[in-house]
């Protein structure tokens, strides 16, 4: 069962560098300000009361921002408004999501004091063109470096990519993948890179000196991207921003898309789907054949807006073959005969 997820935006609280695309407020939904120890404490009691949150293991989860660069006394407050809460085992797990050159042995140690045992390092790119044309301020050798300390803590580790960042290109960013696949994180996370309003990507848009990719560019080189960590068995937690009305109301270009992720995977399906029936209509010689997909596959099968369909029909690849979705059938599977 999927963890029931408390979460808190530290909407750019704790970062002194502006990477260019980065419009914490606006990509949060928190215009606020801070986050208080107080506000978390009653957010948790208000969450732990909703049914959904029944049976579920509950994750509290500190995004945005860079939470290991707030003041040591701000990190302690909030940290230790979940610890009743983690005491008790009503909170099983706490996470939080930083940049990998705020990552020392001191810092794992404190966060591991006070039960957090996830880190989201906001990776990017794993391309020292690409990270220093992004305005990131730290290195690849930087995030190998994180990955070797939070492993040597014992802690889960999340990567957060994104794709068509400056510099960025679709060998790159495969490459990026494979690369941070081979650092072995628990769970991935893919993000567009997006214009929003007030980022100096922002800025540089309007002068005409950066163009954001397609969405059909995005979404193809994400589906090849998540092969890539589908082949080593590691989780791709997220696909595509979490949509909210801030964030289309600040949102100026790029391959946006409330339902990203969807879409990334009905390209991988129909990509798994045209190797299975190109390789099994040589093999059938003109034979007649039966395609059996999950009945949960379907909407994947035709792809939004049944663009799937069209992939299919411009390359003959359904004819002669029936195509018949099974209630049990396991999801992902497909069986010819
Ligand atoms: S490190 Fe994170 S919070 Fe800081 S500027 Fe970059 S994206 Fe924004």
């Amino acid at each position: 069962m999927t963890p029931f997820v408390i979460p808190f935006f530290i909407a750019h609280q704790g970062c002194p560098h502006q990477c260019v695309f980065c419009n914490q407020h606006a990509i949060s939904g928190n215009t606020s300000g801070k986050v208080t120890a107080a506000q978390v404490a009653e957010e948790i009691a208000q969450k732990l009361a909703w049914p959904r949150s029944s049976g579920r293991m509950v994750q509290v989860a500190f995004y945005g921002g860079s939470f290991t660069g707030l003041p040591l006394s701000q990190q302690q407050e909030l940290l230790a408004a979940v610890t009743p809460y983690l005491a008790t085992g009503q909170v099983r797990e706490i996470r939080i999501s930083t940049r990998p050159d705020f990552v020392s042995l001191e810092i794992i140690d404190h966060l591991k004091s006070f039960g957090v045992s996830l880190v989201e390092l906001g990776v990017q790119s794993l391309d020292d063109e690409v990270l220093q044309k992004s305005g990131r301020g730290h290195t690849v050798a930087q995030v190998e470096e994180a990955f070797a300390l939070l492993k040597a803590g014992r802690m889960q580790i999340g990567g957060q990519l994104m794709v068509g960042l400056p510099g960025d290109s679709r060998r790159k960013a495969l490459n990026s993948a494979r690369r941070l696949a081979a650092l072995k994180p628990d769970l991935v996370r893919i993000y567009p890179t997006l214009v929003m309003q007030g980022s100096p990507l922002a800025a540089s848009f309007t002068k005409g000196l950066f163009r954001p990719w397609s969405l059909g560019l995005c979404t193809a080189v994400c589906s090849s991207m998540k092969d890539i960590f589908d082949r080593q068995g590691i989780t791709v937690a997220r696909m595509g921003l979490q949509s909210c009305e801030t964030l289309e109301q600040d949102l100026l270009a790029g391959p946006y898309h409330p339902a990203f992720g969807e879409l990334v995977l009905s390209r991988q399906y129909y990509k798994k789907l045209r190797a299975i029936l190109f390789s099994a209509q040589k093999d059938a010689r003109g034979q007649r054949l039966t395609l059996r997909l999950a009945e949960r596959d379907r909407s994947l099968f035709t792809g939004m807006n049944k663009e799937n369909m069209g992939r299919y029909q411009r390359r003959a690849l359904l004819n002669n073959v029936e195509v018949v979705f099974t209630p049990n059938q396991r999801r992902f599977t497909v069986e010819v005969s």
